[in-house]
């Protein structure tokens, strides 16, 4: 079952005292006809029975995934990751792979067998990763073993496993959501679990494939979302050199900030969903709307929702207008705040109050609108929420509390 492939087991023995370094005998596997063969690239040594040019492609894969994972963590790995990339088991010779491998890979996932020595400053840990040939499990595993070779841990259960899972979708330059579709749907269709069950819950590697997910939405939203991110890098350093930190202390300021966007990425989560580009500016403060001088903001197409500063209240109606265009698609149509046919690039609102936010609604270029609730205004250019990458161009826009008596806004284009 396509499921069971993010499940993976991470065994880590440590013993308190420190030894000189242990010289590590590798596993020479014998290349039989069908059996597996050793491929090495600087970082790997990998033995496999998938076909020769799949597993040159599998080294460029970890190549690639431990390149961006080292620069991330700011340490370089220290010797070659052995792997065992198991297709069919019936190929491989008995007392190559020890018995939890063989239970993991029949199960269709893998484990990551780190042992050494360590005194909790020194160590010498030797990671050895065994796993299915499919999907990303092999990524996954590696990520564990480089952790566990350069900071003697992985760290905590939810940073470990939900880090594990983003180097096995991490993508060069590209930090759009490319979760497995199974992952995305059972996230939005689930219940939220909340922050505390994620990280403070009595939770245990390899426990099951839902609980993956929540560790990587956790992960994926605080490494990528501008308003976190900064200090996710410097938590899980610490997390990983066992300083002394935890979640509460560096982000616990940020409780309700971090839950409303957590709820909100969940909420619109699709792939190619941008966090960096949808993270909410905590920054902008709201006023009440008076006079006939309206308050005047530029909206991006290419942004989630953006502050207008003006404050909105509940059955009151209020007149606006805009100016310019945007696209919507790549090289697409300049299209203004009404969107086309479809209704897309249509300008939308939807109010913030407190932590909560109000259905969307619809404004366009020109006009009035009632407000549907009390709350600051957020302004968007209506899109899908995995494709709003490739928009382009900002509109302008203007609003006032509705006053008869005053001179009508400028229509757009006058
Ligand atoms: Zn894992």
């Amino acid at each position: 079952m396509q499921s069971h492939k993010l499940i993976c087991v991470l065994v880590i023995v440590l013993l308190v005292s420190f030894f000189p370094a242990r010289v590590s005998a590798q596993t020479e596997t014998p290349a039989t006809e069908n059996g597996p063969r050793t491929y090495r690239s600087p970082n790997f040594v990998v033995h496999s029975d998938v076909k020769p040019e799949e597993a040159k492609e599998l080294l460029q894969r970890l190549e690639t995934m431990l390149g961006l994972i080292s620069t991330y963590w700011g340490q370089r790995n220290r010797k070659p990751i052995e792997c065992f990339v198991v297709e069919d088991l019936k190929t491989w010779p008995q007392g190559v792979l020890p018995p939890d491998a063989i239970d993991k890979i029949r199960g269709q996932a893998g484990v990551t067998i780190a042992q050494g020595l360590t005194n909790g400053r020194q160590f010498n840990i030797n990671a050895k990763v065994y796993a299915v040939s499919d999907a990303g499990v092999p990524q996954h595993e590696a990520v564990h073993a480089y952790c566990a070779q350069t900071f003697g841990t992985t760290g905590p259960v939810w940073y470990s496993e939900g880090m594990a899972e983003m180097g096995m979708y991490w993508k060069k330059g590209d930090s759009s959501v490319n979760a497995n579709p199974i992952v995305i749907d059972y996230l939005k269709k689930s219940e939220p679990k909340s922050l505390n069950e994620i990280v403070n819950g009595q939770e245990t590697t390899g426990d099951s494939w839902q609980n993956y997910a929540w560790r990587w939405a956790l992960c994926h939203l605080l490494a990528n979302n501008t308003n976190y991110q900064k200090r996710f890098r410097p938590l899980g350093l610490a997390l990983l050199q066992n300083k002394g930190t935890s979640f509460e202390q560096v982000y616990g300021s940020m409780a309700d900030e971090i839950i409303f966007e957590y709820l909100l990425f969940l909420e619109n989560m699709q792939t190619g969903y941008r966090v960096d580009i949808c993270s909410w500016n905590w920054k902008a403060r709201p006023r009440l709307l008076k006079g006939v001088r309206p308050n005047k903001v530029d909206v991006e197409a290419k942004a989630g929702w953006q502050p207008t500063k003006a404050q909105l209240a509940e059955g009151e109606e209020y007149e606006f207008t805009t100016e310019g265009t945007w696209t919507i698609l790549e090289n697409g149509d300049e299209i203004n705040a009404d969107g086309n046919e479809l209704g897309a690039g249509k300008l939308v609102g939807i109010l913030f109050d407190d932590y909560k936010l109000s259905e969307e609604f619809e404004i366009g270029a020109y006009g009035k609108f009632t407000a549907p609730a009390d709350g600051h205004l957020f302004l968007r250019c209506k899109d899908e929420w995995g494709t709003i990458a490739d928009n382009d161009g900002e509109i302008e826009f203007q609003i006032r509390a509705a006053d008869p008596n005053a001179k009508p806004l400028p229509m757009p284009g006058q």
